[in-house]
């Protein structure tokens, strides 16, 4: 084992600190009475890639993208930009190259500690698809809602399923959401009711940045896939599960799904990433050609979800559990989604579905982890859920661990606030 490459910001050599000299995330920050910049998370501080770019510390390319409200100028220089740019924070971060670490006056320009920066939403994202790739997922729902014996629809083997979403209402982590309001269908009534949902919900998922955009009519092959992943983040696909099962035949969900999608503030690049990249799981029948892959596609990610009531002194673990074991692969996905001709563009969103895993306390929803609200959980202040109440705080946090390192995600929170 060699020791990991270290910094002179000592907060990123805490070897738990996800935000290490090997992560370098991106994202997009304000402080008082300042404009939005992007900035890269490093320890606990937030440099300012505005500030370094304008002392002529940044790649010539990238020259004025950092005093921006969203990545997208920066993401849409492309791949050879985005290495060297990242290539460059390495040194200066490193000090590999002093010109950061031995001016007194940038540092205090461009170091902003992370406690006192405002977070905002890191992309403009112009489309959002949730897919439904996790296979233990798919049968404990498919069980529940439609037959246990038949859990998986025939289809789901074959094709990344997936569903278009809405890219308005996805909001940066710390957003509190209102409990929506909809149409209920309750078991012994001819007709549905008007109400706030009583069967709030959260999804444990990822998502990866679109980078590079296709054309309309051209599909992209599993094997170029890659090349059009900017990055990933963590990802709560909130969900109204009694409006969901009214509503979702024949067209898939609509309102349990669209009023609010939470994304972690920090794009963890796929560079970052490129260490922890693993086998791809088995699959079984061997998926048509244009599904197949050769590169490892799979991601090891050790995910977890906290649930904090109003007024409770801590957040209770309720599941843990990795992306590795996810059936379909981002490269997959992607393949799938363009290959009927349909493009996609600089900042969109793709979500991997629900992550869960094969035992009880690694399914990534609460429709799973209570069997549909039968078997309530208790959380560490003695009260238990069956769903969400309103107060509570749902934390999803996610990292790589290397030798002597993580590359780490932070995390994507939110509050339910009662409904309108
Ligand atoms: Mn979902």
């Amino acid at each position: 084992m060699t020791a990991p490459q270290t910094s002179w910001i000592d907060s990123a050599n805490d070897g738990n600190t996800h935000f290490s000299l090997q992560n370098l995330p991106y994202g997009v920050f304000s402080t008082q009475g300042q404009a939005l910049r992007v900035g890269v998370a490093i320890g606990d501080q937030v440099v300012d890639l505005n500030a370094l770019d304008q002392a002529g510390l940044l790649p010539e390319a990238a020259r004025g993208t950092f005093a921006a409200t969203s990545l997208n100028r920066f993401i849409a220089l492309g791949q050879p930009v985005w290495s060297e740019t990242r290539r460059r924070l390495t040194a200066l971060l490193s000090g590999a190259d002093a010109a950061l670490r031995d001016n007194a006056a940038l540092r205090d320009r461009a170091l902003v500690p992370m406690s006192a920066a405002t977070l905002h939403l890191p992309v403009e994202i112009p489309g959002y698809t949730d897919f439904y790739s996790s296979k233990e997922h798919a049968t404990n729902v498919g069980r529940m809602f439609r037959d246990p014996d038949n859990a998986l629809l025939p289809n789901w083997l074959e094709i990344p399923i997936g569903y278009n979403g809405r890219a308005s209402s996805v909001v940066v982590s710390g957003t509190p959401l209102h409990r929506p309001n909809g149409q209920i269908k309750l078991p012994n009534e001819a007709r549905p009711v008007f109400s706030a949902c009583r069967k709030l919900d959260f999804e444990l998922e990822m998502g990866f940045i679109v980078g590079k955009p296709s054309a309309l009519g051209e599909p992209v092959s599993t094997a170029d896939a890659p090349a059009h992943m900017f990055g990933m983040v963590l990802l709560n696909d909130w969900s109204a599960r009694d409006i969901q099962q009214w509503e979702y035949v024949p067209l898939g969900p609509f309102n349990s799904k669209g009023f609010g999608t939470s994304i972690s503030p920090w794009v963890v690049t796929m560079e970052a990433l490129e260490p922890f990249r693993r086998d791809n799981p088995a699959q079984s029948p061997e998926p048509l050609p244009y599904l197949q892959q050769q590169d490892k596609n799979a991601y090891d990610i050790a995910l977890e979800v906290a649930l904090q009531p109003a007024g409770a002194a801590a957040p209770s673990t309720i599941c843990r559990t990795n992306f590795k074991a996810m059936y379909w692969t981002m490269a997959q996905q992607l393949a799938h989604h363009t290959v009927s001709g349909c493009n996609v563009r600089v900042g969109d969103l793709m979500g991997s579905g629900t992550i869960s895993g094969t035992t009880l306390d690694s399914y990534g929803s609460l429709l799973e982890l209570t069997r549909n609200g039968a078997e309530p959980l208790t959380l560490a202040d003695g009260s238990q859920r069956s769903f969400l109440q309103d107060g509570d705080d749902v934390i999803m946090t996610g990292y790589c661990q290397g030798d002597g390192y993580r590359v780490g995600f932070g995390t994507v929170s939110g509050k339910i606030l009662p409904a309108r």
